[in-house]
């Protein structure tokens, strides 16, 4: 993974409107990640693929993470902030996951998975279809097979319990799937855990610069002639110059 030019983010960020998250994840990572092809980005586990986001972010934006929530016990706009490097801290070796991935629960042998984007697409396409969400079909979706004492097991026989550990375990195995920070309201003193989308975030801040972006370009050509090319390779400090330059 490398980090992405003004020139190549210009152009995810145009390949990217107008997508839902999940894809504008996969096109962010897939720029930034030459070495892998697009069937290895979408396998890559939820932690592992956010994790990479998060460097991604901390490449172009800083560690700093500000960021607001809204209360829900009394609608009180609370802010709050974390960094890239303490999350991607928890981040997983996805090399080393194979040894991990069986568990036994109560006479249950489980060999699963970690969820990846793949399944998160699934998901929401059967909830579209559905109607209505479950959420053991994520959880069903990464079990590659499951025995009971010995013998292959019906995955629709699964007791509850026994998808509950497979569930925490999978939690406990990629951390970084499911970001979660602990707030307190300053107002009501009321305690509960956000979760942050590392991917909806990123895209909002990608497209503010995007947008800050073409206005500079639109500015710089206007007064100098020069190209949009000539302009994005400038780099950010000569862009800033100039640009100040131009509104004195
Ligand atoms: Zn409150």
């Amino acid at each position: 993974m490398r980090p992405l030019d003004a020139t190549e983010l210009l152009h995810v960020w145009e390949h990217g409107l107008n997508q839902p998250p999940l894809q504008q994840a996969l096109i962010l990572i897939a720029a930034a990640c030459p070495e892998l092809d697009p069937g290895a980005v979408t396998k890559l586990s939820i932690g592992v693929r956010d994790a990479r986001l998060l460097q991604l972010r901390e490449w172009m934006f800083g560690s700093l993470l500000l960021n607001t929530a809204q209360c829900p016990q009394c609608g009180e706009r609370v802010e709050w902030e974390g960094r890239t490097t303490d999350l991607r801290r928890q981040a997983i070796d996805d090399v080393d996951f194979a040894e991990k991935s069986r568990l036994e629960v109560d006479g249950y042998q489980l060999h699963f998975r970690l969820p990846d984007s793949t399944d998160i697409a699934a998901v929401m396409a059967s909830d579209q279809s559905e109607g209505n969400a479950d959420a053991t079909v994520l959880i069903k979706r990464c079990v590659i097979s499951a025995d009971y004492k010995g013998k292959t097991c019906d995955l629709a026989k699964l007791p509850e319990h026994a998808l509950d550990a497979l569930s925490q375990k999978i939690e406990d195995l990629d951390p970084l799937a499911e970001i979660r920070t602990g707030l307190t309201c300053p107002e009501c003193s009321h305690q509960w855990d956000v979760l942050f989308d590392i991917t909806c975030f990123l895209w909002v801040e990608i497209n503010n610069w995007a947008e800050c972006m073409l206005r500079t370009i639109h500015r710089l050509a206007s007064a100098y002639g020069w190209t949009e090319s000539e302009i994005l390779n400038l780099g950010p400090v000569r862009r800033q110059l100039y640009l100040g330059m131009v509104n004195r």
